[in-house]
């Protein structure tokens, strides 16, 4: 990054002098959301939590936002310049709690934000702070979008952990789908002629995907659970549902692989005259274009703090996830790199990952991610430069 796309030195110090002032204060954000795992949209007391740290900072907030009762937007800042989005996320899984370290999120989006407030500086821009609810399931972004949420924004920034430090999380389009099969129930043994079995049409699809997936690009996926196979073992079940994943690096090709995916489920319905509902959720899930730019002035400030990033290309190509993060980035220049908050053999959405959010090396994290969202945005802000180069590299990044 050259000279003149960076910040001034002296801010960048009194943003680092802020957080570590008030490292208590963040930890205290992340460890007691930590503490609380609550699903997608009902992130009701972390997002209280966090609207009190704003408020308390002086900063209005406006919650609920966007039709989202969980979430929440603040704004400051100058009348001119750019508008630099901060995100947080807070929601957590079932079972295993913060397991993607939601809290470590939520706590450095909201602390960018709050140093940023904290400066006795009138920014040459503006500020918004977005409490982004329901990242593991529902897309909360992509909702927040349609309500124009982000209007306006003209760079997004988020760190999101993981067992290393990479500019950016690989990422792959995703779309959710939830299947169910109405039949007949029927004594199982005593009148089975009269029973339409559900489960029977079920279980063909699953294997219909199974040998799907056989003949699917090596960089696709298909995966899924039954939630609902009957009820005993003496009655033809004449219900059966499930839940399936269907992912594709891009758009075209997750509209492509989904039209394959709904014929395996009619195929369920049509070899056994089960009745079929396909409900494919509202929200994709799309493939993350991370904004290098932006993606280099964060590194460059993570390294300063220590970190050491491994290179895009020593990454294994099918470690990828999904986040609504990636629908963002199609509409806004965007950023989503990872920050290490675990060792490296620990991965995400484990019990183990839940663990060290909470515990040092998710704090370690948390500050450090803090510090490089807040310096990240300032060089933003303060740099007509990299806001062109932004601006260039975003409007020249073609849809695939
Ligand atoms: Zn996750
Ligand atoms: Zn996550």
């Amino acid at each position: 990054m050259a000279d003149h796309d960076r910040a001034p030195e002296a801010l960048k110090q009194k943003v680092e002098e802020w957080v570590d002032a008030n490292h208590e204060l963040l930890l205290d954000i992340s460890h007691q959301i930590h503490a609380n795992p609550e699903l997608a949209f009902k992130e009701r007391a972390a997002c209280a939590l966090l609207v009190d740290a704003l408020n308390k900072a002086g900063l209005d907030v406006e919650s609920p936002c966007g039709g989202l009762d969980t979430a929440f937007a603040a704004e400051f800042g100058g009348n001119a310049g750019p508008t630099v989005a901060l995100l947080a996320e807070y929601d957590a899984l079932p079972e295993i709690g913060h397991a993607c370290g939601h809290n470590l999120i939520a706590t450095a989006g909201v602390g960018a934000g709050l140093a940023l407030a904290a400066l006795d500086e009138e920014l040459p821009g503006r500020v918004r702070v977005l409490g982004t609810p329901a990242e593991e399931a529902g897309g909360g972004k992509e909702l927040m979008m349609r309500a124009g949420v982000f209007e306006g924004v003209d760079a997004a920034l988020m760190i999101h952990p993981a067992g290393f430090n990479l500019g950016a999380m690989p990422c792959i389009c995703m779309s959710g789908v939830k299947v169910a099969y109405r039949g007949r129930a029927s004594h199982a043994s005593a009148a089975p002629e009269r029973g339409v079995n559900a489960l029977d049409a079920l279980v063909m699809a699953y294997q219909s995907i199974a040998a799907l997936r056989q003949h699917i690009r090596g960089d696709e996926r298909v995966h899924g659970i039954i939630t609902d196979g009957g009820q005993a073992a003496n009655i033809v079940p004449d219900y059966a549902a499930a839940v399936f994943f269907v992912r594709s690096p891009f758009q075209k090709g997750l509209e492509k692989l989904r039209a394959r995916v709904q014929a395996c489920f009619e195929a369920g319905a049509a070899a056994t005259g089960a009745e079929l509902e396909v409900q494919w959720a509202p929200v994709d899930y799309l493939d993350l274009r991370s904004n290098l730019p932006l993606e280099e002035a964060f590194v460059e400030n993570a390294e300063r703090l220590g970190r050491e990033f491994i290179p895009k290309s020593k990454m294994a190509p099918m470690m990828a996830g999904s986040t609504d993060m990636g629908n963002v980035s199609h509409q806004f220049p965007a950023i989503h790199p990872m920050i290490a908050a675990a060792p490296m053999n620990v991965s995400i959405h484990n019990r183990a990952f839940a663990d060290h959010a909470g515990g040092e090396l998710g704090d370690a994290a948390a500050i450090d991610g803090t510090k490089a969202l807040a310096m990240t945005a300032l060089d933003f802000l303060y740099s007509p430069s990299l806001q062109e180069r932004t601006r260039n590299v975003f409007e020249t990044s073609e849809a695939r």
